[in-house]
């Protein structure tokens, strides 16, 4: 099985993306707009989640109602620019759990090492989106889903911003089962492994910090 990639076609998904790309736009802005196609991304994510009826009263007569069959989610933003999607997506289900996963990338190796991990209990439980804005080796979202799996977690997405075509093919390789979202598939990696063209480091455009 060959797990899904869904490119996010939505226009004000691709409008915003844009503006983000753009190599002037403020980190106040750079900020605004990942929180809102994070929003958007999950609207496109849950796209599929189950719903069953309830018995309602509205003030005319009563009905049966759809509402969420109880999949419950978890989030799990890669640290840290996956943070920057976060609240986007907490705005559009409040109750979800979330998780924080944090990797860099071992200097000799280049191998992804964990310096922290908190997840909720019940993993198996929920459906967990995954959330990296760029994904570009794909290395460290890889090893993320493979921690995810030891701990349990079966029912499994990923959200981004921006995939490269290395990142998508090397991701799938390991993990065929668990469908990708992004917003925009780039032409290529550089030699430094930054998306091209992209936004440059998500990170530091989040947080000011070049
Ligand atoms: N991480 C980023 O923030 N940007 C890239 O282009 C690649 C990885």
């Amino acid at each position: 099985m060959t797990g899904q990639v869904v490119v996010v076609q939505h226009p004000l998904v691709q409008h915003k993306l844009t503006l983000m790309r753009r190599k002037e736009r403020s980190t106040a802005g750079f900020r605004q707009l990942m929180r809102e196609i994070g929003t958007l991304l999950c609207y496109e994510v849950t796209r599929d989640l189950p719903l069953t009826t309830e018995r309602i009263a509205t003030p005319l007569a009563e009905m049966d109602a759809p509402i969420l069959a109880g999949k419950k989610l978890c989030f799990v933003p890669i640290l840290r620019a996956g943070q920057g999607m976060l609240d986007g997506m907490l705005d559009l289900v409040p109750s979800a759990r979330v998780g924080h996963i944090g990797l860099y990338r071992d200097p000799v190796t280049v191998q992804p090492v964990e310096y922290y991990l908190k997840m909720p209990q019940d993993l198996a439980e929920r459906l967990v989106v995954v959330v990296d804005p760029m994904l570009a080796t794909g290395n460290s979202l890889a090893a993320a889903v493979t921690r995810l799996k030891q701990l349990g977690a079966v029912s499994i997405k990923v959200a981004c911003l921006l995939a490269a075509p290395e990142g998508v093919a090397r991701f799938h390789g390991e993990h065929p089962d668990v469908d990708l979202y992004t917003a925009a598939i780039d032409s290529h990696l550089d030699a430094h492994s930054y998306i091209v063209p992209g936004l440059g480091d998500a990170g530091d455009r989040l947080y000011g910090t070049k």
